[in-house]
């Protein structure tokens, strides 16, 4: 027990010595170094994260653990492939690529490097896996990770024949740790993807697929003219940033492009039906900042990591959640606000049912779709219903998506949830679905019904006040708020959640949306909702982050690297909030790890110190008056330092010219009355040869703090 623990303390410490170094994090996330402590110690593990959660550290930090062995991480994309390479290569990690868009010389010389212990990561396709198998086989391998792990189930929306064949390799590798990672999974996917792989009682990391700082909206679709300036309109707020418009057709993507082209919006197209140096053209377009918007089909995405896409507008409603849920994930990522914007139509439902009954899966698909469009037409918390979706709790709502911030009416829809419950139960609890609950709640009694003899049970006909469209309606939001769930394996029944077990047993209660008959809806929400004209930022960290930006462009150019591989964008938010002026304050930074100090640290110092220059002399007037205003209401200078995203010596600085002027003449909150009369006796007594003894032995603001007191008082001249 106490050999696992030292080894285990061990792990961590080594762990949170590489996130420093090469990464320039102080913290996991939750849930990464457990992750990590169960893959280093040989256990397979499942990670599910949303886009941007942090997936990559999971095997990446593993991997570096591992003295000698080398990680092989499977991808399904090139661009993908190359995508994590630089950004690892950026950090110092050694990592390469093996695939058919490179020569085979070049393959075979990323393999030798491997053969002879020099690559950390090797990354690769499972087709490529599969072929030379016998030869990946024989490297010393420390752990496999299946990147977007999806892929392998054919629940899931991104299905990969190829996928299903990695099974290989936990039979022919027992012993080396698979971590299978993906952003995108409903319980049915998860559950395939640990039977497929054939991993053994793995380490689950079930993150929350909460994105809270992505706000929702969805609006009827009011016609193409209102709907590109209200997308034009985005562009606009937005001008430093990127944004994606997806729509379900080549054709409305390319329109969409050109509306935006003749409205002066930096705008590229992105499509199947595309040449690929086109695609790539585009991409690169918009990864380097080029373009500020693409317009896009679902074939443009997976993997992008690009962290200043602001928002994402839906031109049509996807088919299911799970999609639409990855498309707006890429918004955001560097945790900063951004906007996800759904327009849907009747014509939208038409055309992705007709997807799905082609595809194969009717009866999955075209049940994905109507909660898809039930989310479109919701009337209940939105990131709720999303959640719930993803079988995660939720009892809040969330304030930050349209139905949030502009509530429909509301009652208590605790009795009436308790019927509905009550009835699943009596019926066995997993024996019915939407339609023959609402048939027993209301009392019909139908032939089948008769047949089960479902009308003899108590809740029969407890409902019979309420309409079939209004019970639709309630059972709807029961749905969509987690008190049921649909089981799609099992003919689509309603099953009962722990949520909706403490609802029947009085334990919790439901508001529910009262029921509007459908009518057909005016545009005028998407009128109302365009966005306000983007104001200059007067906040110096809004300042100092654009300029910051500025030089990231610059920095990227000259190393041919893209922008987001320099630095992310909340990387250089919080370089802007802390305003370092030297390597080891650079440091600090979040994001900023050893390799990216030394190689862009000097750029991004000059760049902060210039701008401090500049805003000493030109803004020092308005400061000291903030400065005054929050020290009047009683703030304390550390607070005033970290409210205005300054430094606390300047905001010593700031008071101490405030008392000089007269504006601040009560100091007890400043300085003890101990402190200041050593300050003063020590100053009065300072010769040459104890100065320098004297300013180390206080804080610098406090000395200027108390000359200016003792000044004021006349004490000193
Ligand atoms: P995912 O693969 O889950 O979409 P990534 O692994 O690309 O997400 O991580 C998303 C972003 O979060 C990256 O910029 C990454 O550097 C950052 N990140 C990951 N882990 C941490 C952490 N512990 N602290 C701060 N930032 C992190
Ligand atoms: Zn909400």
């Amino acid at each position: 027990m106490h050999l696992v623990n030292t080894i285990e303390q061990e792990t961590e410490q080594k762990a949170y010595g590489i996130l420093r170094r090469f990464y320039g994090y102080n913290s996991f996330r939750p849930g990464q170094l457990e992750t990590i402590k169960a893959v280093a110690s040989g256990r397979d593990a499942v990670v599910l994260l949303p886009t941007g959660g942090g997936k990559s550290i999971c095997f990446q930090i593993p991997a570096l653990l591992n003295d000698q062995g080398v990680a092989i991480v499977i991808s399904p994309l090139i661009a993908l492939m190359q995508d994590q390479t630089q950004a690892l290569v950026a950090n110092g990690i050694p990592a390469a690529a093996i695939h058919s868009n490179q020569d085979e010389a070049y393959n075979r010389s990323v393999m030798d490097a491997a053969f002879a212990g020099k690559i950390k990561l090797l990354y690769t396709s499972p087709e490529r896996l599969l072929l030379e198998f016998d030869r990946f086989k024989r490297l010393r391998i420390s752990l496999f990770a299946i990147d977007e792990a999806h892929c392998i189930s054919q629940w899931g929306h991104d299905f990969r024949p190829d996928y299903t064949q990695l099974s290989l390799i936990k039979e022919s590798l027992p012993n080396v740790p698979v971590i299978a990672l993906t952003a995108t999974a409903d319980k049915l996917t998860r559950d395939d993807i640990i039977g497929q792989l054939r991993l053994r009682n793995p380490f689950c990391l079930l993150g929350s697929f909460d994105r809270p700082n992505i706000s929702l909206r969805a609006y009827s679709n009011p016609g193409m003219k209102p709907r590109i300036q209200f997308i034009a309109g985005l562009a606009r707020k937005y001008p430093q940033d990127s944004g994606i418009a997806y729509s379900i057709s080549r054709d409305g993507a390319e329109r969409t492009c050109n509306a935006l082209t003749a409205l002066g919006i930096r705008a590229v197209c992105y499509h199947a039906g595309m040449s690929s140096e086109a695609r790539s053209r585009s991409m690169r377009a918009f990864l380097e900042g080029s373009a500020q918007v693409v317009c896009a089909t679902v074939a443009f995405g997976m993997g992008i990591d690009k962290s200043n896409i602001r928002w994402v507008v839906h031109n049509n409603m996807p088919g299911n959640i799970e999609s639409y849920y990855q498309e707006i994930g890429r918004a955001g990522r560097d945790g900063l606000p951004a906007e996800a914007v759904l327009f849907y139509s009747y014509a939208d439902v038409i055309t992705q049912r007709k997807f799905a009954e082609d595809s194969g899966r009717q009866t999955l698909n075209i049940e994905k779709l109507g909660r898809m469009q039930a989310f479109a037409e919701a009337r209940v918390c939105r990131r709720r219903i999303l959640l719930s979706y993803f079988s995660e709790e939720s009892t809040d709502d969330c304030g930050n998506c349209d139905i949030c911030r502009n509530p429909p009416s509301r009652f208590d829809g605790t009795i009436l949830a308790q019927k509905a419950l009550s009835a699943v139960m009596r019926t066995g609890g997993t024996a019915i679905g939407v339609f023959t609950l609402i048939n027993i709640l209301r009392g019909i009694r139908r032939a089948d019904i008769v047949r089960e003899g479902y009308h003899n049970i108590r809740t029969f006909g407890v409902g019979a006040d309420l309409k079939h469209e209004e019970w639709t309606d309630y059972i709807g939001q029961m749905i969509q708020l987690g008190v049921f769930e649909i089981a799609y394996n099992d003919s689509n029944h309603l099953r009962v959640t722990p949520f909706g077990m403490r609802i029947l047993r009085g334990e919790e209660k439901l508001t529910l949306s009262t029921y509007v008959p459908a009518q057909p809806k005016a545009a005028k929400g998407a009128a109302k909702a365009r966005p306000e004209a983007p104001a200059v930022s007067t906040d110096p960290v809004q300042q100092l982050f654009e300029q910051l930006k500025a030089v990231r462009t610059e920095v990227a150019r000259r190393e041919n690297l893209l922008p987001y591989l320099v630095f992310s964008d909340a990387t250089l938010l919080d370089m802007a909030r802390r305003r370092p002026s030297c390597l080891p304050e650079f440091l600090e930074v979040s994001g900023v790890g050893e390799k990216k100090a030394v190689r862009f640290g000097k750029q991004f110092i000059a760049a902060v110190r210039k701008f401090e220059g500049l805003t000493r002399t030109q803004s020092s007037g308005t400061s000291l008056r903030e400065t005054l205003v929050l020290f009047n209401a009683g703030v304390k200078v550390a607070e005033i330092a970290e409210i205005k995203g300054i430094k606390p010596a300047t905001v010593y600085g700031h008071v101490a010219e405030l008392i000089k002027q007269g504006l601040i003449t009560t100091y007890g909150s400043l300085i003890s009355r101990k402190d200041f009369e050593d300050i003063i006796n020590a100053y009065r007594n300072i010769t040459d040869d104890t100065r320098q003894q004297f300013y180390d032995s206080y804080p610098k603001g406090l000395i200027g703090i108390a000359l200016a007191i003792a000044r004021a008082k006349g004490m000193l001249d």
